[in-house]
């Protein structure tokens, strides 16, 4: 019986040091990492707020800094004048006329709108309070100097509109609101609203001509 369990065990020793005794089944290549799109915290640069997904009412970015003008995060502020002073050298020139709002000035805002044209109206141009992307501090209206076709939809032809169009990617900001996807974004095309998202987001978005909700993958918000 001793003899039996000797045998036994060496042969199992042969076996797992024999060399070639066991194939191992051939190892598949690990899938490339998945881009992992934080579009949930309000201080991602991806952040995701639109008309189904609002901020926490009191929501402050720590990080403001001057852009133009205006309050931005200080990585959008860093890129935007950047931008400014890059267009600016090529003879196309642009001022910020809003950057960061607190969820309270949004609230004044949207019922100084509601109260000048109804709350129909103030829904197609302006957020309530805690949907304003501009609370994130990633968002900025833009203007041309002399304000032709200032915060109106003709802003997309003039220098200023059709330069961030073509250009504002490089820098890492995205037409938030484009033509033709207000099914997608809840507003109708804004030229002049850009959204920090960092270059590498911005460049693939331009190019594919997606929204920010459909390259994180998230469902349309049209609507409240
Ligand atoms: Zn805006």
């Amino acid at each position: 019986m001793r003899t039996v369990i000797v045998c036994v065990f060496l042969g199992l020793v042969i076996y797992l040091l024999w060399p070639g005794s066991k194939e191992l089944p051939a190892q598949s290549a690990p899938p490339a990492a998945a881009a992992v799109l934080d579009f949930d915290s309000p201080d991602s640069t991806v952040a995701v707020v639109n008309k189904q997904r609002p901020l926490p009412a009191d929501y402050v970015p720590q990080d403001l800094s001057d852009a133009g003008g205006v309050p931005l995060r200080a990585e959008a502020a860093e890129a935007y004048r950047q931008m400014t002073a890059e267009a600016a050298a090529t003879g196309v020139f642009m001022s910020a006329v809003s950057g960061f709002r607190t969820g309270d000035e949004q609230d004044h805002l949207y019922v100084s709108y509601t109260g000048s044209f109804g709350q129909e109206e103030a829904d197609a141009i302006s957020a309530r309070p805690g949907h304003s992307e501009h609370q994130t501090g990633l968002a900025v209206d833009i203007a041309n100097p002399d304000g032709t076709c200032a915060l109106e939809a003709c802003f997309a032809e003039t220098l200023a509109g059709s330069w961030v169009a073509s250009n504002a990617q490089h820098y890492g900001f995205i037409i938030r609101y484009p033509a033709g996807a207000e099914h997608l974004t809840g507003y109708a095309h804004e030229p002049w609203h850009l959204r920090y998202v960092g270059t590498e987001h911005a460049r693939t978005m331009h190019d594919a001509g997606t929204t920010l909700e459909e390259f994180v993958g998230l469902p349309a918000a049209p609507g409240y």
